[in-house]
């Protein structure tokens, strides 16, 4: 028997450590961990200890025997991968840690900004390495945490959103304390932060997207999938928003999983949809949603896509709902070795499956741009130009266009792609990249490192990656600042706790801690379960903080 990874695997690893015979590959120091769609277990190895069910934090892991019939493919995904990777064996692999104190003894005083996965990892590696002496203060500027665990992962997703569990606990640690509704630039400044700490950690994420840049983009009918993604998961400020879903037809721009998580989103069945977490707004527009067809758009081929296979795989186990690729895209110039990669054989496989007359459908369109926006003074269509692929000067694989144009009715444009990382008053902020310039993760300023400022996640390293990759990022951002710490290059702060809460109190009244969130939790859990649903949101900020501080 053997353990296999499925679907839901979050990367973080945290199997990888507790593996006796180094069968989970590829581990966070082998070549292709950072790329790594999933992890895989390799047959062969695999004694069936369990120890890895024991601790991944998603659920990801299923012995053989117990796999249900959609989960019966990544047996055959965990095997193949160790077709072309080899690795040795038994072998027992210890993530590096750096275990450290200031020179004087005192407590490491950390500011972390943000609560997303990043900033979680980034509070648990600094705990570990000054094993517990530290005192760390985690700021967020909604009154809820847990970043795009909770407003950026799919509704459908469930699975992966039981990572927050561990994070619950990292929050729950004596040394942590959590300043929810506080915005670090807007109630607290940057120079205030490291007057309070020894650093700060900006853990920010990448909540702004990136444009097209063609004609038509600024039509009513056309918007970003960070806005719906905002709005289906209910994030504060988002649910005034509206999207058009009368017409029959919706084009989604972009090949990634955010593409993907869009486009299942918008043909999904409601009544599966109604028994997640799904924003109550964007459930009651999605049952009166008259879309039938969602076409996916990707520039270059299906083995150049960013989305992952499992994403991929999941899409036909979307029900009621049939996926379409047009076996001509799969044909010569969008491949260069379609046998050997598992995202050209799903889509082959698509291309021939039978199409079962579903009620709606995702069609998956390769090498085709947008090239305009169709309306007047709303979205009626897209102009799309055809590509061929090129290998440009650097060997990649890049997108050409043929000339060749074709006009796509529909009623919604969505662009998936990709996001940006924001800056903030008083930090060096590498504006073009949206990300931080940085080190290991010390933040550079004129390319030194800007005393007690370093960076984890998305804003540090770009939107890439799933959530366990942001646990290696942040430990390596740690181990920076705990080598600094143990050097004495991080000065006593001036001011402490005490100092610290008096500002607060003055500045935000409205700061809720880990008492108001464990409060407004219990409430969204206690009218979801009363509804059969893990949660019901609640949206309006004003509301949550109510609810956040009606004990206090
Ligand atoms: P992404 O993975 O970077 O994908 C962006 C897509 O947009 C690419 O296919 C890219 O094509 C395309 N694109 C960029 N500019 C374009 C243009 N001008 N015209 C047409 N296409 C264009 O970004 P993402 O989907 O936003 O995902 C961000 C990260 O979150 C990823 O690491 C993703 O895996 C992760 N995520 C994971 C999950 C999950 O695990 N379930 C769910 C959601 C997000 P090119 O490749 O040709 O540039």
């Amino acid at each position: 028997m053997t353990h296999v990874i499925t679907r839901a695997c979050c990367n973080d690893a945290a199997c990888v450590a507790v593996c006796p015979v180094n069968c989970i590959h590829p581990t966070p120091d082998e070549p292709g961990y950072s790329t790594a769609e999933i992890l895989y277990i390799d047959p062969k190895a695999c004694i069936d200890c369990g120890a890895c069910v024991e601790v991944c934090p998603v659920d990801a892991i299923t012995p053989d025997t117990k796999l249900v019939a959609s989960q019966r493919r990544f047996l055959d995904l965990n095997a193949r991968f160790f077709d072309d990777h080899s690795y040795p064996r038994p072998g027992f692999v210890e993530p590096v840690r750096v275990v450290g104190r200031a020179p004087t003894g005192e407590p490491l005083r950390l500011a972390v900004a943000g609560s997303g996965p990043a900033a979680m990892y980034t509070v648990e590696a600094a705990l570990e390495a000054t094993r517990g002496h530290a005192e760390i203060h985690v700021f967020e500027r909604l009154p809820v945490p847990w970043g795009l665990v909770r407003f950026g992962v799919a509704p459908d997703h469930q699975d992966t959103k039981q990572i927050s569990r561990g994070f619950e606990r990292i929050l729950a640690a004596p040394q942590v304390t959590v300043h929810l509704n506080v915005e670090v630039g807007k109630h607290i400044s940057h120079p205030e932060l490291l007057a309070h700490h020894h650093a700060v950690v900006y853990a920010t994420g990448a909540p702004g997207d990136r444009a097209l840049d063609i004609p038509g983009e600024e039509l009513d009918g056309c918007a970003s999938a960070t806005d719906f993604v905002a709005w289906y998961n209910g994030v504060p400020g988002a649910a005034d928003r509206t999207f058009d879903l009368s017409g029959p037809r919706a084009i989604v721009i972009g090949n990634g999983n955010v593409a993907l998580d869009v486009a299942r989103i918008l043909v999904s069945d409601p009544g599966v949809l109604a028994k997640t977490d799904i924003a109550d707004h964007a459930l009651a527009a999605l049952r009166r949603s008259g879309i039938q067809e969602v076409v996916v758009l990707g520039r270059r081929g299906p083995e150049q896509a960013a989305y992952t296979t499992p994403e991929l795989l999941a899409l036909a186990d979307t029900p009621g709902v049939d996926v379409v690729v047009d076996p001509a895209d799969l044909g010569a110039g969008s491949v260069s070795d379609g046998t050997r990669s598992p995202k050209v054989a799903v889509a082959a496989q698509f291309a021939t499956n039978r199409v079962r007359g579903a009620r709606r459908r995702i069609v998956l369109r390769y090498l085709a741009s947008p090239l305009q926006v169709l309306g007047a003074d709303r979205v009626t269509g897209l102009r799309i130009g055809r590509n061929e692929l090129i290998t440009d000067a650097d060997g990649r694989q890049v997108a050409h266009p043929t000339g060749a144009t074709e006009d796509l009715s529909c009623g919604l444009v969505l662009r998936a792609v990709g996001y940006r990382g924001r800056g903030l008053p008083g930090v060096p902020f590498n504006d073009e990249a949206g990300t931080f310039r940085h080190l290991s993760g010390r933040v550079l300023d004129d390319g030194r490192p800007a005393r007690g400022v370093y960076t984890a996640g998305w804003v540090k390293r770009g939107p890439s990656g799933v959530i366990g990759t942001n646990r290696w990022c942040a430990a390596e951002t740690v181990a920076a600042l705990v080598e600094d710490l143990a050097s004495g290059r991080l000065p006593a702060p001036s001011a402490g706790a005490a100092e610290l809460a008096a500002l607060l109190a003055e500045r935000r009244p409205e700061a809720i801690g880990r008492a108001g969130w464990l409060r407004l939790d219990a409430h969204e859990r206690a009218i979801g379960h009363a509804a059969g649903r893990p949660r019901v949101k609640v949206v309006d900020t004003d509301r949550m903080v109510a609810i956040g501080l009606s004990g206090e």
